[in-house]
């Protein structure tokens, strides 16, 4: 079943001690939409400037499982534009810069033919922004949203109504804490369900994930990657989400058992993004690389 995503299209310039990558397609859209791709048919919905390289554009249209029929072109508005730095220590990452550009206009708009969607991602972008977006889909099964450091600072209230109409919120251990002041991950996952979802995934990232439901909690690994594999950890989460959600998508169906599963579909999926620069990495991927290494996940992680 198709999947509707929203969030950003960025042109991003990446720092990291294994080199660097400047102006390269990214975004929290553009990350999940391809990853998700490989398991699902995803509408894209989001906004884009003239500045936007027809490059950028290029490398999206390669996958023919994601209709770009929502995706707005502004011509005389900036693209949205990130700049961020790994430290030595790749865990950690400072935002060198942050570029608003379209997000501070108008949401983007949705086109009638994706108004039917029962699969509803709403990517990283401005709270008020991905409610607007969310209320569009009267028909929608399960919406899931996404959120960061920047959006818990300056649009907490408008984070907080969100929060009381997803069923789910994906976020890390640090978003988590900073909107909780819980630093434990099940316990920051518990007070979020008292704001209104039906599930919260708490990503840790080389500690993997927890999966705080209404219904069970289940904690994931990540994947088992040598340090030298690490090169870019740019996107990660996004295409975590873009493995869940797919799994989601695909089987049609939402439960606690299905988010399970759908965690290691996001852990694989986020496993191949780190390999590269930006998304590079999975514009060279194929099915059958996917299969492979989620079997070779499944027994690296069993338990008993
Ligand atoms: P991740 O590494 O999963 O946190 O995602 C990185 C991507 O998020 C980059 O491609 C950026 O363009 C995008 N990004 C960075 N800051 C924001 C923000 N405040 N809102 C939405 N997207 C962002």
């Amino acid at each position: 079943m198709p999947l509707l995503v929203t969030g950003t299209i960025g042109i991003d310039s990446l720092h990291a001690p294994t080199g660097q990558a400047e102006r390269v397609l990214g975004g929290s859209c553009a990350y999940f939409a391809v990853a998700a791709s490989f398991l699902a048919p995803v509408r894209l919905v989001g906004a884009v400037g003239g500045d936007w390289p027809p490059e950028h554009r290029a490398q999206l249209e390669r996958f023919r499982n994601i209709s770009l029929e929502g995706l707005e072109t502004r011509p005389s508005s900036r693209t949205f534009a990130w700049g961020g730095r790994y430290l030595d220590d790749m865990n950690r990452r400072e935002t060198l810069f942050t570029d608003l550009g379209v997000l501070e206009e108008a949401p983007p708009s949705v086109p009638p033919s994706f108004r039917d969607s029962r699969f509803v991602f709403l990517g990283n972008t401005h709270p008020a922004v991905q409610l607007d977006l969310l209320r569009q889909f009267p028909n929608r099964a399960i919406a899931v949203c996404d959120t960061m450091d920047l959006w818990i600072n300056i649009s907490r209230p408008e984070l907080i109504r969100l929060f009381e109409e997803v069923d789910g919120v994906v976020l890390n251990d640090q978003e988590a804490s900073q909107l909780t002041e819980q630093r434990n991950a099940v316990s920051a996952g518990r007070a979020m369900l008292d704001l209104g979802p039906s599930f919260v995934v708490v990503k840790k990232g080389e500690h993997g994930a927890v999966l705080v439901h209404r219904d069970g909690i289940a904690t994931i690994p990540a994947f088992p990657s040598a340090s030298h594999q690490v090169v870019d950890p740019t996107g990660a989460g996004d295409t975590f989400a873009g493995g869940l959600m797919g799994h989601i998508a695909s089987t049609g169906r939402h439960d606690f058992e299905s988010l399970h599963a759908g965690l290691a579909w996001g852990t694989v999926m986020a496993s191949f993004t780190i390999e590269a620069f930006g998304l590079e990495r999975l514009l060279r991927l194929d099915r059958g690389q996917i299969d492979d290494r989620l079997r070779a996940f499944q027994s690296a992680a069993r338990v008993g």
